[in-house]
């Protein structure tokens, strides 16, 4: 009897359990109908950028003719390279240089053993670039990375340097580009600004440099940190010895290797409003110092009160403002 009431028991237990499977269907059924809520919403995903300050939505199709300003509250989002160009640059007037120049793959990096958390770039990534795209290409060797930013960007490296014309005058300049490996600086990267700061000064030319990056390139290790004593002694001959012009351009983010070398050697240093502007990063310094890093104090509104930047300037009147830097510069050098 006992062991009857036991069996009656489990079967009917067995029954709760198949009716249990049945609310699981309908769950599953529900889940089934959000993932299509959710491939339509990753089916929408590339025509929308989403603001890194107050995560609006911004339709990418206005969003260039607004100069990547966040409609909703004016945060100035990252620019691809080439907009920047456009933004800057009098049409049909820019020549690249150096676009053939690709990062090998120096010390033979081993990302397997490598822990990505820490590393510099993926850190600012928000948005598209988030930082589990890292993850996800963890086991990826460098040069497979490069090739793969190099056939998502339509770019060979993290900056384009060339000439062009603003209002007329012509300038040297060269543009970092976040989308592509943070902007990290590695050889390439360094190469090129070096040899554009030369060709500046060869040809007496204004510079501006614009700046936005996650800093040095750890995969090539020290060779990328020497890029900053390089470039830093081009710059020397091109401000000390020839006393040519150069205006650095600090976009959001710009920060380690490329904040301690170029972006803080400008004659004048023009900073983006509410860029976000540093050496080590938030997180890096709360973990190395066990301290809070307040909101906003790695922002370019609290770094110009300390008198590390000069003028925070809105995209809208960038060029407006380098046109009128340089004109004060040769008016005063004229005399
Ligand atoms: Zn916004």
């Amino acid at each position: 009897m006992i062991n009857r009431n036991d069996s009656g028991l489990s079967i009917r237990e067995s029954s709760n359990v198949v009716n249990e499977n049945v609310v699981n269907e309908n769950v599953v059924n529900e889940n089934v109908v959000n993932e299509n809520d959710l491939n339509d919403t990753q089916k929408y995903k590339h025509l929308w950028v989403q603001c890194e300050k107050c995560y609006g939505l911004n339709y990418k199709k206005f969003l260039k003719s607004k100069m990547n300003i966040c409609e909703y509250c004016g945060y100035h989002l990252k620019m691809i390279s080439l907009d920047r160009i456009e933004l800057l640059i009098d049409p049909g007037t820019w020549n690249p240089m150096d676009e053939d120049m690709v990062s090998l793959d120096p010390i033979e990096w081993d990302s397997s053993e490598f822990d990505s958390s820490e590393f510099d770039s993926g850190e600012f990534d928000s948005g598209e670039f988030d930082s589990g795209e890292f993850d996800s290409n963890e086991e990826e060797s460098y040069k497979d990375r490069i090739d793969s930013y190099q056939r998502e960007t339509g770019l060979t490296e993290a900056v384009q340097i060339g000439t062009g014309e603003l209002n007329g005058r012509p300038v040297a300049i060269g543009v970092m580009d976040f989308h592509f490996l943070g902007g990290s600086m590695g050889s390439v990267v360094g190469e090129k600004i070096t040899r554009l700061i030369e060709y500046a000064n060869n040809h007496s030319l204004p510079l501006i440099l614009v700046c936005a990056s996650g800093g040095a390139r750890m995969q090539e290790g020290s060779l990328s940190l020497m890029q900053m004593a390089k470039i830093a002694s081009a710059l020397y001959d091109y401000q000390v010895t020839k006393n040519l012009f150069y205006i650095s351009v600090l976009t959001s983010p710009t920060t380690g290797g490329v904040t301690a070398s170029f972006g803080m050697l400008g004659d004048v240093i023009i900073a983006e409003p509410q860029a976000y502007i540093a050496f080590a990063g938030k997180r890096v310094i709360e973990e190395t110092l066990k301290t809070t890093v307040p909101e906003g104090s790695q922002e370019s509104e609290n770094l110009k009160s300390k008198g590390t930047c000069d003028f925070i300037v809105p995209r809208e009147f960038l060029k407006l403002t380098l046109d009128m830097l340089f004109d004060m510069h040769f008016f005063r050098n004229r005399k």
